[in-house]
């Protein structure tokens, strides 16, 4: 897409992003009016353009660390009802940069920036703010100030020293510290802040000793994303599954994705304590549920009488062929007695068609 959309762009308007606010004429669409068509207009336009960056920087993110996923679809939504359209308008119907200079871009870092010298980082900047665009003259140097989310250096109007914790840093080093960062940047991480676009299935402990929080958390949540599925197929389980609201649905819904707010509340313990009690009050649930009981199975190597589920993770596994569970103990994937027996059946069936009718 050639007309990107950039935030924040060019213009000594942005440069006064304290003032502009104050001066700017407030935004009141009136319904059935113009304003309403280009806004629609805007926000299908705006959905491809989310998209298109959001796949740009999966890529990048892929290559360079191999584990961060960005939700794609999921940014693309929650965009959509989570930012005020008309503030946005604003920023984004001005022209976007110059030739030596273009602002900065929608993007979710997830890499950290290596510890470059100021007057490096300044001249591959072409000695402008890397926020609106302004020239720096060399003396002046020393004035400007770093966003630890971007990498680069912005004039005191771009950057006001809001604090915020660094995605990448969570992420690679679980370092929750707050760094400063542009205004731009504390907007952009403020907005994504709810939005559960990092996929956590590689990082584990092996990855950072420290985070011990975060694998128990993820132990949990297999159980409820699995106990979940179960319940929402007992008609007797509304009160259980009522406990799921206690936390976000992407938390319960999927498997290893998670915002910075989750991760945050991973860190400070508060998390666990929650899932916990879903869990507790699920596994209540089922044991007295003949419902649920009867969609259990029982484990065929072993043949004990014991009902199990999918959901017992660290005791029971299922077969990824024929999906039936088994303790894992018992467990030989390469004679699963479901799958030997669907074999065998076929096999049959091959040989005498008439077997089938
Ligand atoms: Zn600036
Ligand atoms: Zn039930
Ligand atoms: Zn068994
Ligand atoms: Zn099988």
């Amino acid at each position: 897409m050639k007309a990107k959309l950039g935030k924040f762009s060019n213009t000594t308007e942005t440069c006064g992003c304290s003032c502009s606010s104050s001066k700017s004429v407030i935004y009141e669409p009136n319904f059935n009016s113009a304003e309403l068509i280009a806004k629609e207009l805007y926000q299908v336009f705006r959905k491809c353009w989310m998209l298109s960056e959001v796949n740009y920087q999966l890529a990048v993110s892929l290559n360079a660390s191999g584990s961060i996923v960005v939700n794609e679809e999921r940014v693309g939504k929650d965009f959509e009802s989570s930012v005020d359209l008309g503030e946005e308008i604003k920023f984004n119907s001005r022209i976007r940069g110059t030739e030596d200079w273009a602002p900065p871009r929608f993007q979710i870092i997830v890499n950290v920036h290596p510890p470059h010298k100021r007057d490096l980082v300044v001249a591959a900047q072409n000695f402008f703010c890397a926020g609106c665009g302004t020239p720096i003259e060399p003396k002046f140097v020393k004035r400007l100030r770093y966003c630890e989310y971007l990498g680069k250096y912005f004039c005191d109007c771009c950057h006001s020293y809001a604090e915020s914790c660094i995605p990448a840093r969570i992420l690679t080093m679980w370092d929750f510290r707050k760094y400063y960062v542009s205004n731009f940047s504390k907007w952009l991480l403020d907005s994504i802040w709810h939005q559960p676009i990092f996929n956590l299935l590689n990082i584990s402990h092996s990855r950072y000793a420290k985070a011990k929080e975060l694998d128990r958390v993820k132990e949990i949540q297999e159980q409820l994303f699995h106990i979940k599925k179960l319940l929402k197929t007992c008609r007797f389980a509304e009160s259980a599954l009522k406990e799921f609201e206690q936390v976000p649905r992407h938390l319960t819904d999927e498997l290893y994705l998670f915002s910075l707010e989750d991760l945050v509340r991973v860190k400070k313990g508060l998390l666990a304590p929650s899932l916990k009690d879903i869990l507790h009050a699920s596994l209540a649930h089922v044991a007295g549920c003949e419902l649920c009981q009867g969609k259990g199975f029982i484990c065929e190597f072993c043949r004990s009488t014991a009902v199990i589920f999918p959901f017992q993770i660290t005791t029971c596994r299922r077969c990824s062929e024929c999906r039936a569970c088994f303790h894992k103990q018992c467990f030989q994937s390469s004679e699963c007695p479901r799958c030997a027996r669907i074999t065998a059946r076929r096999r049959l069936l091959k040989s005498f068609p008439s077997a089938a009718t």
